[in-house]
């Protein structure tokens, strides 16, 4: 494994620095009271090419490796979690599928429009009966002539009131259990789509997660994406990949939690000398320090995989699992370093903590990746 960068992904990685300090930075409270995206925000992010980082350049896109891809995830995990989730769920989970086992007539007509931002995507697997329990999909989806009819409801989905293109999965053969998914993928302007409650959260603030329900919704039959009755691997590889993402967002909050702590405690003078003369504090940056730079080379490895076509269920699991465990510890810690001032809304690290809470339930609850993880293991035994 190397671990040194190329040259283009170090200009990615700075530009996303970049992008994320004069950008993002200014508008944090924006989104955060506001709980939305500032229009001039995406346009910004439209300039540098943060939509298309999944599409192969042939649909418009920059092609990351999942590498690259993890280095803009860890510049954008420094920056508001909600403008980073609603990105994130654009570019990894509601962009992969197509890349991953989308036709070429899907990936030339949505792919384009999705690499500059025009059009927004979107993953759809939950269900109220089917969270954890993944496969447990009462969604249905019906051939009628050249069309797929789909009924039922999705719920938590994020990105849902905005995406204009959503990957979702629906039962196709309910006598086959997982192999009777397939999925599809979705337009929000075909007929007996509609976007139903819009959830209010913990954190996250300006990414809305929300019911999506087909009532009758009509699909073209070549909507169809990836073959029929394979749509939960398809869900399972989007996940697996989505996981390092979602980690490599995670070590960029720790990072950041780590330079504000680092900030404060040297400034923040009790006793007579900066709070972080006493070894209770040091202690604590070390521990920030150590578990993040653990998380950023699991993070890494697992992306390396993926780029060598490894097989990485375990890995990404893994992956997922200790970095937002980490991420949590981290925002805790970052909050006792800054004592008081890390309860009150004038600094970002109370938002942080609460944003943290969320990297250990979606794309998979801690309990989860850890059933995963066994799993694997004890199919070696
Ligand atoms: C803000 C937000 C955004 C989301 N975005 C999306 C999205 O874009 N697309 C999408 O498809 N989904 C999305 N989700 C759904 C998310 O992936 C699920 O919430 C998650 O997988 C957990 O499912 P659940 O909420 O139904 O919890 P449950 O499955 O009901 O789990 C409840 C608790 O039971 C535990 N548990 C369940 N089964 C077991 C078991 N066998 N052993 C041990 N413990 C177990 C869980 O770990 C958890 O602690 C989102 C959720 C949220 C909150």
């Amino acid at each position: 494994m190397d671990f040194l960068i190329s040259d283009e992904l170090r200009m990615i990685q700075l530009t996303v620095r970049e992008f994320v300090e004069k950008e993002v930075y200014p508008r944090e409270t924006l989104i955060e009271d506001g709980d939305c995206i500032p229009d001039e925000l995406i346009e910004a992010a439209r300039k540098v090419g943060l939509f298309g980082i999944s599409i192969p350049d042939e649909y418009g896109g920059l092609g990351l490796s999942m590498v690259g891809k993890c280095i803009v995830g860890e510049e954008m995990g420094r920056g508001s979690a909600g403008f980073s989730g609603y990105h994130g769920a654009h570019a990894g989970i509601g962009t992969s599928g197509i890349v991953m086992v989308g036709s070429h007539y899907l990936k030339a007509k949505y792919l384009p429009d999705m690499a500059e931002g025009k059009k927004i995507g979107a993953f759809a697997l939950t269900e109220p009966d089917a969270g954890s329990d993944a496969s447990n999909l009462k969604t249905t989806a019906v051939k009628k002539g050249d069309r797929w009819l789909l009924n039922g409801a999705k719920h938590f989905i994020t990105n849902g009131p905005e995406a204009n293109v959503i990957t979702a999965m629906a039962v196709t053969d309910p006598s086959r259990g997982a192999r009777g998914i397939s999925a599809f993928l979705i337009e929000n302007t075909f007929p007996g789509f509609r976007v139903g409650t819009v959830e209010k959260k913990m954190g996250l603030r300006g990414c809305h997660t929300s019911e999506i329900i087909f009532d009758d919704c009509e699909v073209p039959e070549e909507n169809l994406l990836g073959k029929e009755n394979e749509g939960f691997i398809t869900a399972l590889r989007i996940l697996a990949n989505g996981r390092a993402g979602l980690a490599s967002r995670c070590v960029g909050a720790c990072l950041r939690l780590i330079e504000h702590s680092l900030d404060y405690s040297g400034k923040r003078v009790q006793f007579g000398k900066p709070i972080i003369e006493n070894q209770a504090i040091q202690w604590m940056l070390a521990d920030m320090e150590m578990e993040t730079q653990a998380a950023r080379a699991l993070t890494y490895q697992t992306a390396w995989k993926v780029d060598q076509g490894m097989n990485i269920i375990k890995d990404a699991a893994m992956t997922k699992l200790f970095a937002s465990e980490v991420y949590n510890r981290v925002a805790d810690k970052a909050v006792q370093i800054h004592g008081g001032m890390g309860y009150m809304k004038e600094m970002p690290i109370e938002r942080v903590y609460r944003d943290a809470r969320i990297t250990r339930i979606y794309e998979g609850t801690s309990e989860i990746q850890r059933m995963v993880i066994a799993a694997q293991m004890m199919k070696k035994c």
